[in-house]
């Protein structure tokens, strides 16, 4: 096997920051062999109006004509049910993302994780219009309160309030974002086990390339490969791979890829989260599929159940192009840089070489 029709690849979790970075990158999401991109609204200010996404998107079109560009909002005070209602109406947001305050980039607009409540009139317009609900699915640090909460069991404590949305919501789709646990995996499963063969999940985890490799023993010493939500255990990446390449529709693709300019990932304070993987995104996958043996579970994990899960079809792409994956190697640069800009990034597995490239038919 050295080509495979991957059909309309997506990315259901991307960063493309704003301004020169954004620039830079938004041209990488098909480089990288993925057709649609679900965009995160953490810029600053956050995303929480329509005039906004609307033009972020046609800045995005710009930048990257052939990509197919699915807009969220973040959620947070300045949203309205008024305002979700309209944006669902008018076809502007496909889903709204959830950031516990403080737990990663551009989150201190955040939420409160311990008491969603304030937010319930907005889910309840979610779920009547077929919203998604993107849930960061870690509970802040706190070292003082008795809980103990902690980068390694930050997923672990926000499960039980992705279970009471569940159950408070039954019709609203909701996704984990980046799961990285096997408890994560567990209670994906759990949520899901009494899915009918033909019936579509609610809620589901999207799941990143780089935490199909990493390990605590990665990150720890090296800021390239330092994300939040951090990447655990070695039976914690074991439940991931095995969540990916099991052929269930509620794990698919979402690379969370997160671009930080090299200053900000090589300082000794304040080091940025957030792995760059855009520009290999298929490649990283199919790497690791292939290792694992299950190269023909790839298409569901890339294109099949992400696009399921949010109504995507072809008919709503601004281009038409499939995604073929080739047995070609490639190398990827110590650094990614630009012309005629002083950015650099640092990109996921430098100077290593991937034995899977992406073309288009
Ligand atoms: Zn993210």
């Amino acid at each position: 096997m050295s080509r495979i029709e991957l059909g309309h690849t997506a990315d259901y979790h991307v960063h493309l920051r704003q301004g020169e970075m954004m620039e830079l990158v938004a041209p990488t999401v098909r480089e990288g062999g993925v057709s649609i991109a679900y965009i995160m609204p953490n810029l600053t200010p956050p995303l929480t109006d329509i005039d906004r996404v609307v033009q972020y998107q046609k800045d995005l079109q710009k930048l990257a004509p052939k990509t197919t560009f699915l807009m969220t909002f973040y959620l947070s005070k300045l949203l309205t049910p008024e305002i979700v209602a309209k944006a669902a109406d008018e076809n502007v947001i496909r889903g709204i993302k959830c950031y516990p305050a403080g737990v990663t980039t551009n989150s201190q607009a955040g939420v409160d994780p311990n008491d969603f409540s304030a937010f319930y009139p907005i889910f309840e317009v979610m779920q009547e219009k077929g919203l998604v609900l993107n849930l960061h699915g870690e509970k802040p640090s706190s070292h003082d309160s008795g809980e103990d909460i902690h980068v390694l069991n930050a997923e672990l404590k926000f499960l039980p309030a992705l279970a009471k949305l569940h159950k408070d919501f039954p019709e609203l789709k909701i996704v984990l974002e980046h799961c990285t646990s096997k408890a994560a995996v567990d209670a994906i499963h759990e949520l899901n086990k009494d899915l009918k063969p033909n019936e579509e999940p609610k809620v589901v985890a999207s799941l990143t390339a780089h935490h199909l490799f990493l390990t605590i023993d990665d990150w720890a010493g090296n800021p390239v490969n330092f994300c939040k939500p951090v990447a655990k255990l070695p039976e914690d990446r074991r439940a991931l791979l095995n969540a990916a390449v099991s052929g269930k529709p509620y794990f698919f693709f979402g690379s969370d890829s997160a671009p930080h300019d090299l200053s900000k990932k090589s300082t000794h304070v304040g080091v940025c989260a957030g792995v760059y993987t855009q520009r290999y995104a298929i490649g990283y996958v199919a790497e690791i599929f292939d290792k694992a043996g299950k190269l023909d579970k790839l298409k569901d994990f890339v294109s099949t159940f992400g696009n399921t899960f949010y109504c995507m079809d072809e008919s709503k792409l601004v281009c038409k192009d499939k995604c073929v994956l080739v047995k070609k190697e490639v190398e990827i640069p110590d650094v990614i840089a630009f012309d005629d800009s002083k950015l650099k990034i640092a990109p996921f597995k430098p100077v290593e070489k991937l034995s899977w490239s992406t073309e288009w038919i």
